[in-house]
Protein backbone atom coordinates (compact mmCIF):
# COMPACT_ATOMS: atom_id res chain seq x y z
CA UNK A 1 0.00 0.00 0.00
CA UNK A 2 1.66 3.44 -1.17
CA UNK A 3 0.92 6.76 1.41
CA UNK A 4 -1.44 7.93 -1.44
CA UNK A 5 -3.97 4.73 -0.53
CA UNK A 6 -4.04 5.84 3.20
CA UNK A 7 -4.22 9.44 2.78
CA UNK A 8 -7.23 11.06 4.48
CA UNK A 9 -7.86 14.03 2.51
CA UNK A 10 -11.12 15.83 1.76
CA UNK A 11 -11.96 18.32 -1.03
CA UNK A 12 -15.66 19.66 -0.62
CA UNK A 13 -17.14 21.68 -3.67
CA UNK A 14 -20.23 23.88 -3.52
CA UNK A 15 -21.67 26.19 -5.25
CA UNK A 16 -25.13 26.60 -7.24
CA UNK A 17 -26.23 25.31 -10.60
CA UNK A 18 -24.14 25.54 -13.88
CA UNK A 19 -21.72 27.09 -12.24
CA UNK A 20 -18.92 24.83 -12.96
CA UNK A 21 -18.77 23.03 -10.15
CA UNK A 22 -18.46 19.13 -11.65
CA UNK A 23 -16.08 19.52 -13.97
CA UNK A 24 -13.69 21.37 -11.48
CA UNK A 25 -14.46 18.58 -9.20
CA UNK A 26 -13.95 15.76 -11.38
CA UNK A 27 -10.79 17.90 -12.98
CA UNK A 28 -9.42 18.27 -9.20
CA UNK A 29 -9.82 14.35 -8.38
CA UNK A 30 -7.90 13.64 -11.59
CA UNK A 31 -5.26 15.65 -10.91
CA UNK A 32 -4.82 14.68 -7.30
CA UNK A 33 -6.01 10.80 -7.77
CA UNK A 34 -9.13 10.84 -5.22
CA UNK A 35 -12.24 9.32 -5.28
CA UNK A 36 -14.99 11.87 -6.65
CA UNK A 37 -18.58 11.71 -5.68
CA UNK A 38 -21.56 14.05 -7.44
CA UNK A 39 -24.07 14.62 -4.52
CA UNK A 40 -26.90 16.00 -6.50
CA UNK A 41 -27.00 12.31 -8.24
CA UNK A 42 -28.41 11.57 -5.00
CA UNK A 43 -30.82 14.03 -5.15
CA UNK A 44 -31.81 12.99 -9.07
CA UNK A 45 -32.11 9.64 -8.17
CA UNK A 46 -34.55 9.65 -4.85
CA UNK A 47 -36.17 12.79 -7.31
CA UNK A 48 -36.79 9.91 -10.05
CA UNK A 49 -38.16 7.61 -7.67
CA UNK A 50 -40.24 10.21 -6.16
CA UNK A 51 -41.72 10.67 -10.00
CA UNK A 52 -42.07 7.29 -10.24
CA UNK A 53 -44.71 7.49 -7.21
CA UNK A 54 -42.55 6.31 -4.37
CA UNK A 55 -42.20 7.82 -0.30
CA UNK A 56 -39.09 10.34 -1.40
CA UNK A 57 -37.92 9.33 2.48
CA UNK A 58 -38.14 5.61 1.36
CA UNK A 59 -36.44 6.10 -1.24
CA UNK A 60 -33.28 8.27 0.40
CA UNK A 61 -33.18 5.43 3.18
CA UNK A 62 -32.95 2.13 0.18
CA UNK A 63 -30.80 4.35 -2.59
CA UNK A 64 -28.22 2.37 -3.62
CA UNK A 65 -25.42 3.33 -5.83
CA UNK A 66 -26.41 1.21 -8.60
CA UNK A 67 -29.75 3.32 -8.72
CA UNK A 68 -27.41 6.57 -9.90
CA UNK A 69 -26.92 5.71 -13.01
CA UNK A 70 -29.99 6.03 -14.83
CA UNK A 71 -29.54 8.13 -18.16
CA UNK A 72 -32.74 10.47 -16.61
CA UNK A 73 -31.78 12.00 -14.16
CA UNK A 74 -30.29 14.80 -16.06
CA UNK A 75 -34.06 15.99 -17.72
CA UNK A 76 -35.61 18.92 -16.53
CA UNK A 77 -38.68 17.12 -14.35
CA UNK A 78 -35.84 15.34 -12.62
CA UNK A 79 -33.64 18.66 -11.62
CA UNK A 80 -36.45 21.05 -10.51
CA UNK A 81 -38.09 17.81 -8.30
CA UNK A 82 -34.29 17.33 -7.00
CA UNK A 83 -34.65 20.50 -5.82
CA UNK A 84 -37.98 19.60 -4.11
CA UNK A 85 -36.98 16.55 -2.48
CA UNK A 86 -33.63 18.14 -1.35
CA UNK A 87 -35.81 20.42 1.14
CA UNK A 88 -37.21 17.45 3.21
CA UNK A 89 -35.17 16.95 6.40
CA UNK A 90 -35.70 13.17 6.74
CA UNK A 91 -34.47 12.99 2.83
CA UNK A 92 -30.90 15.04 3.71
CA UNK A 93 -30.83 12.70 7.14
CA UNK A 94 -31.02 9.56 5.19
CA UNK A 95 -28.43 10.46 2.55
CA UNK A 96 -25.90 11.62 5.24
CA UNK A 97 -24.61 8.97 5.95
CA UNK A 98 -23.34 7.63 2.11
CA UNK A 99 -21.88 11.02 1.85
CA UNK A 100 -19.63 11.36 5.29
CA UNK A 101 -19.13 7.37 4.40
CA UNK A 102 -17.78 8.12 0.96
CA UNK A 103 -16.03 11.33 2.04
CA UNK A 104 -13.90 9.65 5.11
CA UNK A 105 -12.42 6.89 2.79
CA UNK A 106 -8.54 5.98 2.99
CA UNK A 107 -6.59 7.81 -0.62
CA UNK A 108 -9.03 10.84 -0.04
CA UNK A 109 -12.25 12.06 -1.77
CA UNK A 110 -13.69 15.24 -3.66
CA UNK A 111 -17.25 15.74 -3.26
CA UNK A 112 -19.97 18.40 -4.85
CA UNK A 113 -22.90 19.64 -4.02
CA UNK A 114 -24.78 22.56 -1.83
CA UNK A 115 -24.18 21.89 1.65
CA UNK A 116 -20.76 19.47 1.64
CA UNK A 117 -18.44 22.15 3.04
CA UNK A 118 -21.14 23.19 5.98
CA UNK A 119 -22.58 20.09 6.87
CA UNK A 120 -21.57 17.15 5.59
CA UNK A 121 -17.33 17.83 5.89
CA UNK A 122 -17.33 20.61 8.08
CA UNK A 123 -13.72 18.93 8.52
CA UNK A 124 -12.49 18.95 4.83
CA UNK A 125 -8.97 20.52 4.42
CA UNK A 126 -10.19 22.31 1.41
CA UNK A 127 -13.44 24.10 0.80
CA UNK A 128 -14.38 25.41 -2.57
CA UNK A 129 -17.29 27.47 -3.14
CA UNK A 130 -17.48 28.04 -7.64
CA UNK A 131 -20.17 30.46 -8.38
CA UNK A 132 -21.22 32.43 -11.51
CA UNK A 133 -23.64 34.98 -12.17
CA UNK A 134 -27.09 33.45 -12.76
CA UNK A 135 -26.80 34.80 -16.61
CA UNK A 136 -23.63 33.31 -17.75
CA UNK A 137 -24.92 29.97 -15.98
CA UNK A 138 -28.18 30.25 -17.99
CA UNK A 139 -26.38 30.24 -20.72
CA UNK A 140 -24.24 27.81 -20.18
CA UNK A 141 -26.84 25.12 -19.15
CA UNK A 142 -28.48 26.61 -22.53
CA UNK A 143 -25.59 25.45 -24.57
CA UNK A 144 -25.28 21.95 -22.93
CA UNK A 145 -29.06 21.47 -23.45
CA UNK A 146 -28.93 22.31 -26.90
CA UNK A 147 -25.95 20.17 -27.68
CA UNK A 148 -27.99 17.27 -26.54
CA UNK A 149 -30.59 18.50 -28.48
CA UNK A 150 -33.32 19.96 -26.32
CA UNK A 151 -35.91 22.38 -27.62
CA UNK A 152 -35.98 24.23 -24.76
CA UNK A 153 -35.32 28.14 -24.95
CA UNK A 154 -32.96 30.01 -22.74
CA UNK A 155 -35.76 32.23 -21.01
CA UNK A 156 -37.51 29.24 -19.70
CA UNK A 157 -33.50 27.60 -18.61
CA UNK A 158 -33.33 31.21 -16.50
CA UNK A 159 -36.27 30.80 -15.05
CA UNK A 160 -35.95 27.18 -14.17
CA UNK A 161 -32.13 28.34 -12.70
CA UNK A 162 -33.49 30.95 -10.75
CA UNK A 163 -36.45 28.79 -8.99
CA UNK A 164 -34.03 26.49 -8.13
CA UNK A 165 -31.33 29.01 -6.60
CA UNK A 166 -34.14 30.17 -4.68
CA UNK A 167 -35.37 27.22 -3.33
CA UNK A 168 -31.57 25.85 -2.79
CA UNK A 169 -30.61 29.32 -0.73
CA UNK A 170 -34.03 29.58 1.48
CA UNK A 171 -34.64 26.03 2.33
CA UNK A 172 -34.83 25.88 6.31
CA UNK A 173 -32.25 22.40 6.03
CA UNK A 174 -28.78 22.85 5.15
CA UNK A 175 -29.49 25.87 2.71
CA UNK A 176 -26.79 26.48 0.04
CA UNK A 177 -24.24 29.09 1.04
CA UNK A 178 -20.15 29.14 1.28
CA UNK A 179 -19.05 27.47 4.27
CA UNK A 180 -17.15 30.51 6.33
CA UNK A 181 -13.69 28.97 5.63
CA UNK A 182 -14.25 28.57 1.56
CA UNK A 183 -12.20 29.54 -1.20
CA UNK A 184 -14.85 31.55 -3.12
CA UNK A 185 -14.13 30.99 -7.27
CA UNK A 186 -16.12 33.37 -9.04
CA UNK A 187 -15.97 31.31 -12.76
CA UNK A 188 -18.04 34.01 -14.69
CA UNK A 189 -15.25 35.66 -16.58
CA UNK A 190 -13.15 32.62 -16.74
CA UNK A 191 -12.43 29.77 -18.73
CA UNK A 192 -12.70 26.47 -17.45
CA UNK A 193 -8.82 25.57 -18.22
CA UNK A 194 -8.27 28.82 -16.05
CA UNK A 195 -10.87 27.92 -13.06
CA UNK A 196 -9.53 24.67 -12.67
CA UNK A 197 -5.61 25.86 -12.51
CA UNK A 198 -7.06 28.16 -9.80
CA UNK A 199 -8.81 25.75 -7.74
CA UNK A 200 -5.70 23.14 -8.24
CA UNK A 201 -3.19 26.03 -6.69
CA UNK A 202 -5.44 26.67 -3.93
CA UNK A 203 -5.15 23.02 -3.41
CA UNK A 204 -2.09 21.93 -3.58
CA UNK A 205 -0.13 23.25 -0.48
CA UNK A 206 -2.88 21.35 2.03
CA UNK A 207 -2.45 17.72 -0.31
CA UNK A 208 1.30 18.00 -0.35
CA UNK A 209 0.71 18.36 3.99
CA UNK A 210 -1.46 15.55 4.61
CA UNK A 211 1.07 13.32 2.23
CA UNK A 212 4.06 14.91 4.66
CA UNK A 213 1.38 14.37 7.76
CA UNK A 214 0.84 10.67 6.34
CA UNK A 215 4.27 9.52 5.87
O1 LIG B 1 -25.94 19.42 -8.33
P1 LIG B 1 -27.26 19.13 -9.00
O2 LIG B 1 -27.73 20.25 -9.86
O3 LIG B 1 -27.25 17.80 -9.70
O4 LIG B 1 -28.28 18.98 -7.78
C1 LIG B 1 -29.67 18.83 -7.99
C2 LIG B 1 -30.39 19.38 -6.76
O5 LIG B 1 -30.11 18.53 -5.64
C3 LIG B 1 -29.98 20.78 -6.32
O6 LIG B 1 -30.70 21.81 -6.97
C4 LIG B 1 -30.23 20.75 -4.83
O7 LIG B 1 -31.57 21.09 -4.53
C5 LIG B 1 -30.04 19.29 -4.45
N1 LIG B 1 -28.76 19.07 -3.78
C6 LIG B 1 -28.68 19.36 -2.44
N2 LIG B 1 -27.54 19.09 -1.75
C7 LIG B 1 -26.48 18.57 -2.36
C8 LIG B 1 -26.52 18.28 -3.74
C9 LIG B 1 -27.68 18.57 -4.44
O8 LIG B 1 -29.62 19.86 -1.85
N3 LIG B 1 -25.38 18.29 -1.63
Amino acid sequence: MSVYDSIRFTVAIDGPAAAGKGTIARGLADHFGLAYLDTGLLYRTVAAKALGGHDPITAASELIPSDMTSQTLRSPQVTQMASKVAVIPEVRAALLVFQKNFASQDGGSVLDGRDIGTMICPEAQIKIFITASVEIRAKRRFGELQNSGSKTTFKKVLKDIKERDKRDITRIEAPLKPACDAYILDTSKLSIVTSLQKAIDFTSEAYVKAIKFNH
